[in-house]
């Protein structure tokens, strides 16, 4: 079961598509129009799908088929022309602490140190439940290796670094959701690699519901539960296939151990 604060306990089983739960995210009958200069622009139609808890789907589909506006609406960054996104039962209107976010651009505050950046989300809020804001912001960059990074600034690291901080930003306030649009777009794929094993680790250790958009299929074969695949058809309108992967559940990586340790 899901343990409420979402802490690592060791007895990780991810949420089962088909146990009929309340989806964590519903996307029902959502389209999108934006008016532009040339007329109107339809960048998804009729988008229809569920991520479960704990689930990990991605979104996959080629440049211009709609993925990012896809992620903009679930976000609560967009509002969709038609239909609604539901998290959690309740519709979504705007961006909210339940969701955390990752973009391809990093969008780091330059100004910030690491750890700066990481406590970012938390000025707001708070720290969760039994942490301090100081214990939460080194619990997030141990998350993701950076505690040794903790006063650096966002120029002085790799773009996978950088990649990690947004990571361990988007989870400081510990969301039941993790957003995250071509995370790994920029990076070298040596690293993109790493970084696969490392948000699984991420996945199995906190148990959140990962919503990954990409371009690149074989990313989301390896990642995923499920994919929701966005054709480019012709014209305005674009498909969705939800593909079952049935992919084995228990894939806790080795550095879940060190986390813990
Ligand atoms: P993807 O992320 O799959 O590349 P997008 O969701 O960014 O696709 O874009 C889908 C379509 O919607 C494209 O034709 C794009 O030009 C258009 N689009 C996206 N955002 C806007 C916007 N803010 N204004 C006008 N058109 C947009
Ligand atoms: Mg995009």
């Amino acid at each position: 079961e899901n343990d409420p604060d979402g802490e690592p306990t060791g007895t990780d089983t991810h949420a089962d598509a088909a146990t009929g739960e309340t989806p964590q995210i519903a996307v029902a009958d959502v389209s999108k129009t934006f008016q532009t200069d040339r007329g109107p622009v339809e960048a998804i139609t009729d988008v229809t799908f569920d991520v479960a808890r704990g689930e990990f789907v991605s979104i996959v589909g080629p440049s211009g088929s709609g993925k990012s506006t896809a992620f903009r609406i679930i976000a609560g960054l967009e509002t969709p022309t038609d239909g609604a996104v539901h998290v959690d039962g309740t519709r979504v209107t705007e961006p909210g602490p339940d969701r955390g976010m990752v973009f391809q651009d990093d969008a780091l505050f330059p100004w910030r140190t690491v750890a700066g950046n990481v406590r970012y989300g938390l000025e707001e809020v708070g720290a969760p439940e039994g942490f301090s804001v100081d214990e939460r912001v080194q619990y997030c960059l141990e998350l993701v290796g950076l505690t040794d990074k903790a006063d650096a600034y966002p120029k002085e690291l790799s773009g996978g670094q950088r990649q990690r901080v947004g990571i361990a930003r988007a989870l400081a306030v510990d969301p039941p959701i993790l957003l995250m649009d071509e995370p790994f777009g920029s990076v070298d794929a040596r690293t993109r690699t790493t970084l696969h094993r490392e948000l699984l680790d991420i996945w199995a250790a906190t148990r959140k519901t990962i919503c990954f958009v990409t371009h690149d299929i074989e990313e989301a074969v390896y990642l995923s539960d499920r994919i929701v695949v966005f054709s480019d058809a012709p014209g305005t309108v674009r498909d969705v296939v939800t593909v079952d992967l049935d992919r084995p559940r228990d894939r806790t990586g080795d550095a879940f151990t060190d986390i813990k340790a």
